[in-house]
């Protein structure tokens, strides 16, 4: 009953507000404010709110892997903890990450950052890099854990507050506002009525296969702490498939950690630089190339009548930045084949532009239906060149597992090396004459040319290329530098 009077009250007064609003924007946002002030009541009041100097935040759960799961359209669930330690007053922040892809990927790596320098570093590889001039706003997507971070962040951003109405999530009625951030982000907030608590928050953006895409960050539920309401877990989805799934083991407020909770481990060197200034185009022998596009290795060979390329890593800007260079170095030939090693978006998010380009795609036969949908997607938002230029997929399948391009002089041989732990299906180029293999996410190297790291795929990988009896002396990696046969035989040694 409380509740009801003390709404009614809130509603005419906001009546009499916005019949004086100015324009429709004001209106706007004074619908907005009211939602975000009743929210503000709920967390317990701007003093309250303002009360939280560092929180630690301790979440486990998984990674969900969307478009990087071992088949097209799965979504395997691979183990993902993430712990935070936020000192705001200090503006101190520190991170460390604990996951892995499918096929025995795993990473450990955390970062701390003091004011605006830190440090990062890799707990497997046992390195640091240091990180200066880290900008606050790169910090923003951290804090985004903790609800409340959000509602401090869109009060402190109170001119770009607009409402969007009112919408069903949960099967309970929520007050949408928005507002745009300085990492140029325009978030909309979905508070639930009844609580005015922060049930998820929505972002639009361009996804590199599915185009125009909803990412929602959904707060699962809240406990009381006795002092604050606490969020106990987050969901992640992007165009409504799952991408992450944590549970808060812990979300405390003001546990004043030391500074020992801010410092790199020690006695960690600093990672070797990579080479920097290099060409990114590479002549591996007359007519086969790599070019290093978006920190992606992409291979292209030109035949007589016509240029192959392998692998289109990454998005569409990655693509327009290989095709460029591609053309550069053999002019006057157009692209007829692209081929990707896998289905994966770090391998394939780039597919789009080769279609606009006209170029038939070389796939695995279980690929077929991802890559027709991949290629309907809509792009509104940032139109891509398939989108500017539509042209219909052409696709070619392999056929009994293998696939010879050859104009008598120049051949590429396309494998599917079959069901492994990455994939289901896995296709590797093979240059016989140049004794090459190109792969990808099968025996990945630091650009650095630190020593490979051995996984179950990458074991399954050399026991597919020992029992071919190729005659191989490079294998070149999309991840990366290139292998030898006896460092991948040593890498695959040293991980048993
Ligand atoms: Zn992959």
């Amino acid at each position: 009953m409380k509740y009801k009077i003390c709404s009614a009250v809130f509603a005419v007064v906001l009546l009499s507000v916005l019949a004086s609003a100015q324009t429709v924007t004001e209106e706007s946002y004074l619908r907005a404010r009211e939602v975000l002030d009743k929210s503000v009541a709920a967390y317990g009041g701007l003093s309250k709110l303002r009360s939280i100097e560092n929180f630690t935040l301790k979440a486990v759960g998984a990674t969900v892997q969307r478009n990087q799961s071992r088949k097209t359209f799965a979504a395997d669930r691979t183990p993902y903890r993430i712990d935070i330690v936020a000192d705001l007053k200090g503006n101190r922040f520190s991170q460390i990450v604990q996951g892995g892809y499918p096929g025995g990927f795993r990473y450990h790596n955390g970062f701390t950052v003091d004011k605006t320098d830190g440090m990062s570093w890799d707990m497997i590889r046992k390195v640091t890099v240091a990180r200066p001039n880290t900008a606050p706003a790169a910090m923003r997507q951290r804090l985004r854990y903790i609800p409340q971070m959000m509602i401090f962040n869109a009060l402190d951003r109170a001119s770009r507050l607009r409402s969007l109405g009112k919408a069903d999530f949960f099967g309970r009625p929520h007050n949408v506002v928005s507002y745009s951030n300085e990492d140029a982000l325009e978030i909309a907030l979905y508070f639930d009525s009844v609580t005015n608590l922060l049930t998820k928050f929505e972002t639009l953006g361009t996804d590199p296969f599915m185009g125009d895409v909803v990412t929602e960050v959904i707060f699962s539920g809240y406990k009381n702490d006795g002092s604050h309401p606490i969020a106990i877990g987050r969901v992640t989805k992007v165009g409504g498939e799952m991408t992450e799934d944590l549970r808060y083991e812990q979300l405390a407020f003001n546990t004043n950690p030391g500074d020992d909770a801010f410092k790199a481990p020690a006695e960690m060197p600093a990672m070797r630089p990579a080479p920097t200034n290099i060409d990114p185009v590479t002549k591996l022998s007359d007519n086969v190339y790599t070019v290093l596009a978006g920190g992606y290795n992409v291979l292209f060979v030109g035949f007589k009548d016509f240029i192959f390329v392998m692998e289109s890593p990454g998005n569409d800007n990655v693509s327009r930045q290989a095709i460029e260079a591609v053309k550069k170095t053999i002019p006057g030939k157009s692209i007829r084949y692209i081929a990707v090693t896998h289905h994966h978006d770090d391998h394939a998010g780039g597919l789009r532009r080769y279609i606009a380009e006209g170029a038939t795609l070389i796939a695995a036969p279980g690929e077929k239906t991802f890559f027709e949908k991949v290629a309907k997607s809509r792009f509104t938002i940032d139109p891509d060149a398939l989108t500017l230029n539509p042209q219909p997929l052409k696709m070619e399948l392999l056929d009994g597992g293998k696939r010879v391009l050859t104009d008598g002089t120049t051949t590429v041989e396309i494998h599917d090396i079959g069901s492994g732990p990455h994939t289901e299906e896995m296709l590797v180029a093979y240059l016989p004459n140049e004794k090459i293999v190109f792969q990808g996410d099968l025996l990945n190297r630091p650009a650095n040319a630190d020593y490979p790291i051995a996984n179950d795929t990458s074991v399954h990988f050399a026991k597919w290329l020992e029992s071919k009896k190729l005659a191989v002396e490079r294998i070149i990696p999309v991840h990366g530098t290139v292998t030898t046969m006896d460092e991948m035989r040593k890498a695959v040694a040293d991980m048993k």
